[in-house]
């Protein structure tokens, strides 16, 4: 079975071709994925096509299997895959309206050590249309369009998986969000997090799509990056600010580095001048994250107080920064959390 929800609409154009379909049903069919309906709900089309389109294609690609409502306003969904898989993602409300955190893949196998997601390896990619139908349940779920307040406004792709470890899908995912006859969210409130595939970042750089870049860095140099995230061991920081700022340099777009704060490891005055250091020279943004604890890591988070300590040492040297609030704590926010629970229930 396919993903109907891959398809853009020049290729639901040649699809009905294919059908023998009038080119117009493509449209049709459209209006309804974005209102994220399965197949067999479509009501603007005839039986036959319906027939036609189920012989070939899931029915939904995608349903929300559970969700969790944080006290600070996040929720959190759990969602199941037609073939049974589960994923998740966050949604979180901001002054300038609403931020999904989609995943781009089931599981990871980057092995970075404070994460949960990449507990279990990677089961397998997200096509396309299956990262799309994350942000198309979750509007629907909201009220769609008819409440274009209550609709997403921005979308970041940093839920499990590593975004640029499934290229194209993304590329596409992207393609497909930002289209007009999609749910049209202009790529500048699209942010792709990644955790550092450094021939990926210059290819992406070369796609001229306005979108925001994020690095997870989370340490200043190779040995204590090494400890933390295996990816270190094949591309340097170097290589990797290096990376950046030709990003920059192609697209105009400044940088913005991840640095999840974790206690005893990455959080000393001396890894906050390091930092610094490698932030200067073209225009980039800190934000950090005071470490999620997750249930199966032994790493620890950072007080307050040792965040604005490092804040300010940043700051002391020029470098933009700020501390994102931690938000959805109580709802197991951190990538994976929710996912590994359902899973291991699912077991029980
Ligand atoms: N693979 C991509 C995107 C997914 S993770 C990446 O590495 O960027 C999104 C962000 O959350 C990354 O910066 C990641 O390092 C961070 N993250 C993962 N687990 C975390 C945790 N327990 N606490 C804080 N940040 C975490």
């Amino acid at each position: 079975m396919k993903v109907l929800q891959d398809l853009s609409l020049t290729e639901l154009q040649d699809l009905m071709q294919k059908f023998g379909e009038q080119k117009f049903r493509a449209k049709q069919i459209l209006d309804n994925i974005n209102l994220a309906k399965p197949i067999s709900e479509y009501s603007n089309i005839s039986k036959e096509l319906k027939e036609k389109l189920l012989a070939e294609f899931y029915d939904t690609p995608l349903k929300i299997h559970t969700v969790l409502q944080g006290k600070d306003g996040t929720q959190k969904f759990a969602y199941e895959l037609a073939d049974g898989n589960i994923i998740e993602g966050v949604l979180m409300n901001y002054k300038y309206g609403n931020t999904l955190c989609v995943s781009t893949q089931i599981g990871c196998r980057m092995g970075c050590k404070f994460c949960a997601s990449t507990l279990n390896g990677l089961a397998r990619n997200l096509t396309s249309g299956e990262i799309l139908s994350q942000v198309l349940v979750v509007n629907a779920y909201l009220g769609g369009k008819k409440d274009r307040n209550r609709a997403i406004t921005n979308v970041v792709l940093m839920g499990s998986g590593e975004p640029l470890d499934n290229y194209d899908n993304v590329i596409k995912f992207i393609h497909l969000l930002s289209a007009p006859e999609g749910l049209n969210i202009s790529p500048r409130n699209i942010s792709l997090s990644t955790c550092g595939i450094v021939p990926n970042i210059i290819k992406l750089a070369n796609e001229n799509l306005p979108i925001v870049l994020t690095i997870s860095l989370h340490a200043p140099n190779d040995t204590l990056r090494r400890e933390i995230m295996p990816i270190a061991n094949k591309y340097s920081v170097k290589q990797i600010i290096d990376a950046a700022r030709e990003y920059f340099n192609i697209t105009g777009r400044r940088v913005i580095f991840e640095y999840a704060l974790t206690d005893n490891v990455n959080s000393t005055p001396e890894c906050a001048r390091e930092l610094a250091k490698l932030m200067h020279g073209f225009p980039t943004h800190v934000n950090l994250i005071p470490l999620n604890e997750v249930e199966e890591r032994e790493l620890k988070t950072v007080t307050r107080k040792k965040a604005e300590q490092f804040a300010n040492i940043l700051e002391s040297l020029g470098v933009s920064v700020t501390i994102r609030r931690t938000i959805g704590e109580d709802i197991g926010g951190a990538c994976g959390q929710l996912r590994n629970k359902i899973i291991k229930n699912q077991e029980v």
